[in-house]
């Protein structure tokens, strides 16, 4: 009996420390693996111009090809970036050369009844035409 209870104790000793079930290297390393440099489509969001073709695995600027040239130099979004992160999609969006497609591209599609420019171009053409 005293042998058994013995047994009973030695097995039921307290004190260590359970293992935390996240180590903390391995995690850093699944978050190295997850980081791998793939396109991501959530950067695309609020970007219509972002395109990414899986095969080349380049993105490019629909924009800035649009605007200055499938053939031009201006910007590597037109050749196409292999530089799959979200800071070089940022960098080009903030740049001037996509600035001026951005703005060019808005002035073609501003549509011309919601101007007001185009309003008071429009009412002294009338005028020009009455009188
Ligand atoms: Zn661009």
């Amino acid at each position: 009996m005293a042998f058994s209870q013995l047994r009973y104790q030695s097995g039921a000793l307290p004190g260590k420390k359970r293992k935390q079930p996240t180590d903390p290297v391995s995690s850093k390393r699944a978050y190295e693996v997850k980081r791998v440099r793939t396109f991501q489509q959530s950067w695309q969001s609020g970007r219509e111009w972002l395109q990414y073709d899986p095969e080349t695995q380049l993105m490019r600027c629909q924009l800035c090809i649009e605007f200055y040239g499938p053939s031009s130099n201006d910007n590597i979004f037109i050749k196409g970036s292999s530089y799959l992160r979200i800071d070089g999609i940022q960098l080009h969006e903030n740049s001037p050369n996509h600035f001026k497609a951005v703005q060019a591209k808005q002035a073609k599609s501003t549509p011309k009844s919601s101007s007001t420019a185009a309003k008071a171009l429009n009412n002294s053409c009338i005028h020009s035409l009455i009188n």
